[in-house]
């Protein structure tokens, strides 16, 4: 088998036409792979609706992100500025019971 990232090789090392090079290439020590998923970097998360592995699709709504979506069942991940739209709602209408004292 080739080597993995994170695997310990050993190797002699030859002369070679453009200097030293490998060669005999043993394979020492194996990386658990439960440490080699855990060092990839990985933003896929399991979709609520449909429980895929998927890496969730970015909605924007004016330039802003809205929210993410599973790209296979079109389901909402999550959401993003809703507090944003509530903070514009309580100003609303702090705005107008100002207007109606
Ligand atoms: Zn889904």
């Amino acid at each position: 088998s080739l080597p993995d990232i994170g695997d310990k090789v050993e190797f002699e090392s030859k002369p070679g036409a453009k200097g030293p090079r490998a060669n005999n290439i043993r394979i020492t020590a194996k990386l658990p792979k439960s440490v080699r998923n855990h060092n990839q970097t990985d933003d896929r998360i399991n979709c609520p609706s449909c429980k895929k592995k998927i890496v969730p699709r970015m909605i924007t709504y004016k330039g802003e992100p809205d929210k993410s979506v599973c790209p296979y069942c079109a389901a909402t991940v999550s959401t993003f500025g809703n507090s944003f739209s509530f903070y514009i709602t309580v100003i609303a209408v702090i705005a107008f019971i100002v207007m109606i004292w």
